[in-house]
């Protein structure tokens, strides 16, 4: 049965911080000890350089909590992530980890050099390349900072192992696997493939910052943070997601990685199966949690033969830069893996959009440093209600 451990958290004062960690550790079965003389990779959600504050990546005093439980239990700390546009390096200069990459000595491991992850008992996706250190690591601890997604409804920790794919690649597989479903079902290929595709299993232990996190139109600079004050944990991500959606208040059926993820058989088949220790979820509820709006209700309906672009702008919602926001930094540019976004045309001070290209991925909308991306409806979503 997995073990999800919920503690409340309303600080990253570190000394409270490492105690909660090895608290959540203890009630998870994780002795510490394991980390003497091994490689841990521990890995932040880095999507891009962000404010602490915006709550856009996971706390750099978090990620410093576990680093230094790590050291002192003779392990060997190497942080590995790969953001969505910017550089690794460029990333941690701008943030607050390159303080605690500093002064606590990280290894950083270059997210670049891939190897072929494979996995047979994958839907469909049975090659990955991930980044290489996952393969030379002895253990995997993986930081997800909880957060509402337009695509995943939430990201947590199976949404966060996208990271193990290198920068600009992501961005392409959602042309590979362009509705929410098939989306939610790559990151479950991802997911079974982390934890049963290397040749010795990983022991992976999810830890999450969901002390400080972000409702709304996560997970970038247009979420809005607040707080759920709590540290989650446990060996099984769709459990740890489970429980974190639920203290949310959100709903599971629209959290595509844990509802479908019960059926894939990989440790936690229902919401019975998971035993959650340390406070319940009841006492750690929230109920005015917002979320993104997400997609259409059409969303999953865009398949051959009906993924036409007329039909697509009819029934899914479109992204609109805004002028009175935009910068003209062609950040959306560079991570639309479709090249739907040119430069402005001069009419507008605005990036050119191409909405038959567009395969509404709102990876732009994500990133944009500006929150200057909207949704607006298609016209029949409108009339339709979806
Ligand atoms: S819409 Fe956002 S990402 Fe795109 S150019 Fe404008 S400010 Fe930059
Ligand atoms: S324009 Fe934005 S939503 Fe459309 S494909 Fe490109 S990144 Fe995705």
């Amino acid at each position: 049965m997995p073990v999800v451990s919920l503690l409340r958290c309303d600080t990253y004062d570190n000394a409270i911080l490492k105690e909660r960690i090895l608290q959540s550790l203890a009630l998870i079965g994780f002795d510490p000890e394991r980390f003497r003389s091994a490689k841990v990779i521990v890995k932040p959600n880095l999507l891009m350089p962000a404010r602490e504050e915006k709550a856009i990546v996971t706390h750099s005093e978090f990620f410093r909590a576990v680093v230094q439980i790590v050291k002192e239990n003779g392990g060997i700390p190497i942080l590995v992530e790969s953001p969505a546009v910017h550089s690794l390096e460029r990333t941690i200069k701008k943030t607050n980890y390159a303080e605690v990459v500093e002064s606590e000595g990280i290894m950083v491991a270059d997210p670049s050099q891939t190897r072929t992850l494979t996995f047979d008992g994958a839907k469909k996706f049975k090659h990955i390349d991930i980044s290489e250190a996952y393969f030379d690591a002895d253990i995997i601890l993986n930081l997800p900072k909880f957060k509402t997604h337009g695509i995943t409804y939430i990201t947590g920790a199976v949404k966060l192992l996208f990271g193990a794919i290198p920068g600009l690649e992501k961005s392409k597989m959602h042309l590979r696997a362009p509705s929410h479903e098939e989306f939610a079902e790559f990151l479950l290929d991802l997911y079974g493939a982390m934890n049963y595709g290397f040749s010795t299993p990983k022991p992976m232990i999810h830890l999450m910052d969901a002390i400080a996190v972000q409702e709304g139109e996560g997970p970038g600079p247009a979420g809005i943070p607040r707080r759920l004050n709590a540290v989650l944990a446990g060996d099984n991500g769709i459990a740890v997601d489970y429980v974190a959606v639920m203290v949310a208040k959100l709903q599971i059926s629209k959290a595509l990685t844990v509802a479908n993820g019960f059926s894939r058989n990989y440790g936690v088949s229902s919401p019975e199966d998971i035993q959650v220790l340390g406070e319940t979820i009841d006492a750690m509820k929230v109920h005015d949690f917002v979320p993104a709006t997400g997609g259409s209700i059409f969303s999953n309906m865009f398949r051959w033969p009906f993924n036409t672009p007329t039909v697509k702008n009819l029934f899914l919602d479109r992204p609109i830069p805004r002028e009175d926001r935009c910068t003209l930094c062609y950040q959306c540019r560079k991570i639309c893996a479709s090249g739907a976004i040119s430069a402005s045309s001069g009419k507008l001070r605005v990036p050119d959009y191409d909405y038959i290209k567009c395969i509404r991925c709102y990876c732009c909308l994500e990133i944009c440093p500006e929150a200057a991306i909207e949704k607006k409806k298609g016209f029949l979503q409108w009339i339709m209600g979806g």
